[in-house]
């Protein structure tokens, strides 16, 4: 492939449609190249669409590449530009892979923000494998964070949506991260007083790699061949099985290193000096360790930083050289020491209580699609039964099925939650002068406009004609005025003349909170609060 740039003979059209065969032969160095230069080039002349597209594609890469801050870096601006309908599932991929590589690199409040965004579009999209895999990211946040245990729990439930729903994809992903957890907990408990708990995790790990290779047929991604194999064998390296783990580990480091997948690369490289160490060969598995250490600084996978540290001190610790070994040991617990702190705060700044209210609302959600396995396609027409078929928002069936259980959550920790009631102004008066059909295009783009201004944990329901609900779970009063005043001068400054020669289209906005956690009341206040804004004058915030 052919990446060198000549400027200008290149559209964004033609750097996507490359970027894409890149994507699509596995040419990863290329790709991000091509799909760099895409990304840059749609923000100069692209539509959105074509943004959406280049910036997914560079992610993919990244991610592969296992450049995980670059992906990061950029994740938010390309997430904004997917917050349709349309492209759910795209969005969806990109939030796995944010809320993955936060983790991986310490960030744990963001990832936790990122898997609990994905459980809502999982939870929307009433599609099992969105659920499944929203159900193993989660896990996988909590396993990085240091709860196994959590982590298991969520993806063994995953693993039933998964199989019920008939979905190897999902399977694959799922026993695969179910795997690197029961490994996770083996390395937690191995030091421990009861060795028989790090064995029974070992060999949970290995089952799990093995239903999970034996999907591998249905896939050609040699993504997924690397991650499962070189799991397979650091499993096999631990149960004493040096030879097969060998195999495995050697074939998949190979691969990984011709894909350039380095991230992973790192963590078998790992397995194989861990290898060494368990074959009785401290001082190659040392001198193998220091250099896996030199090369992994720059992508800073932090749960492979600190097995080498610990893989390394076992190494100075068997060659005697006590220095050094106390040395990656204090090094060791100092990683330790800051995810344990990253976690503490993440979990203290009010996102752990929306992730179990979020998942006891997955758990309801399950035992609901459990009942239909036998007519999934029900699943799908439950869904739609709940969006409003003009905007792509939530309808009013959907707001009468969450608000209920987001008050009590709310009312159960004491949280504050605040609804915002949304009118448009004048309506009649824009379907009177310029006809219906812009009426409903005027609907569809301050819908868009409610999206982009809205995080996608917020509720957004169209509840009559020219009506709209924002639930704003968590959140005190005057944040979610500032986020309604913002949203009210966007739609009131958008290009409307653009929609039709003329037209200008404004809302009012009423504002009430809980407590009490009471709908009716909540309701009534909204309603209040929205006359007194129309009453104003039209065009305004007010709060009850
Ligand atoms: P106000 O500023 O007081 O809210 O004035 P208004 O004209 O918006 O008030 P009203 O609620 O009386 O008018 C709502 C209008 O919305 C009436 C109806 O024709 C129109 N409408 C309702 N549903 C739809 C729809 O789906 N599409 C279109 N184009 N118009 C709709
Ligand atoms: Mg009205
Ligand atoms: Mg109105």
């Amino acid at each position: 492939m052919d990446a060198s740039p000549s400027p200008n003979a290149e559209s964004t059209a033609d750097l996507l449609q490359r970027a894409r065969a890149a994507r699509d032969t596995s040419s990863l160095v290329d790709g991000r190249e091509l799909a760099q230069r895409a990304w840059l080039r749609s923000l100069q002349d692209g539509d959105e669409a074509q943004q959406a597209e280049a910036g997914h594609l560079l992610c993919h890469f990244h991610y592969r590449l296992g450049a995980l801050i670059a992906l990061l870096d950029i994740g938010d601006a390309v997430l904004v530009r997917l917050r349709r309908p349309e492209r759910r599932e795209t969005q969806a991929e990109l939030l796995r892979w944010m809320a993955i590589a936060g983790c991986e690199t310490g960030r744990f409040e963001g990832a936790l923000r990122h898997a609990n965004d994905l459980c809502t579009l999982a939870q929307e999209s009433g599609d099992p494998r969105q659920l499944a895999l929203a159900l193993t990211t989660l896990g996988a946040c909590f396993e990085r964070m240091g709860d196994p245990w959590q982590a298991e729990r969520l993806m063994d439930d995953a693993v039933r949506v998964a199989r019920e729903a008939n979905d190897l994809y999902a399977q694959l992903v799922t026993r695969n991260n179910l795997c690197a957890v029961c490994i996770g907990a083996f390395y937690l408990l191995r030091g421990s007083d009861d060795p028989a708990d790090a064995t029974a995790a070992l060999r949970r790990a290995l089952i799990h790699a093995r239903e999970a290779r034996s999907l591998l047929v249905y896939f050609k991604d040699p993504f997924f061949s690397v991650f499962v194999e070189g799991n397979l064998g650091e499993v096999l390296l631990h149960l004493g099985n040096t030879d097969e783990a060998r195999g495995l580990l050697d074939g998949a480091l190979q691969r990984g290193l011709e894909q350039g997948y380095e991230a992973q690369v790192a963590r078998i490289r790992c397995s194989i000096c861990e290898l060494l160490l368990a074959q009785g060969q401290p001082d190659e598995a040392r001198l193998a360790l220091n250099a896996l250490l030199k090369d992994i600084g720059a992508t800073d996978p932090r749960s492979t930083l600190m097995r080498v540290h610990h893989a390394l001190y076992r190494a100075c610790r068997e060659l005697g050289r006590v220095d050094n070994a106390l040395q990656h040991l204090e090094q060791y617990e100092r990683l330790e020491r800051r995810r344990a702190t990253n976690q503490l705060k993440a979990q203290s700044r009010l996102f752990v209580t929306r992730v179990e209210a979020e998942q006891s609302r997955l758990q309801a959600e399950r035992a609901r699609l459990e009942a239909q396995t036998e007519r999934s396609r029900a699943a799908g027409f439950e869904a739609d039964a709940q969006r409003d078929e003009l905007t792509g928002l939530g309808n009013r069936r959907l707001l009468d099925h969450r608000l209920p259980m987001l008050l009590d959550a709310a009312a159960a920790q004491s949280l504050p939650l605040t609804v915002a009631l949304i009118d448009l102004d004048h309506f009649k008066q824009i379907n009177d002068s310029f006809g219906h059909a812009v009426g409903d295009k005027v609907l569809v783009e301050v819908a868009q406009k409610l999206r982009e201004n809205t995080r996608s944990s917020d509720v957004l329901a169209r509840i009559g004609g020219e009506e709209f609900l924002i639930v704003f779970a968590d959140m005190p009063t005057g944040q979610a005025l500032e986020i309604c005043e913002r949203l009210r001068s966007r739609v009131a400054a958008h290009d409307w003349e653009s929609v039709s020669p003329g037209l200008s289209a404004t809302l009012s906005v009423g504002i009430a909170h809980a407590p009490p956690y009471d709908i009716g009341t909540l309701f009534d206040q909204a309603d209040r609060a929205m006359y007194r804004a129309k009453q104003g004058g039209r065009n305004q915030v007010a709060v009850a």
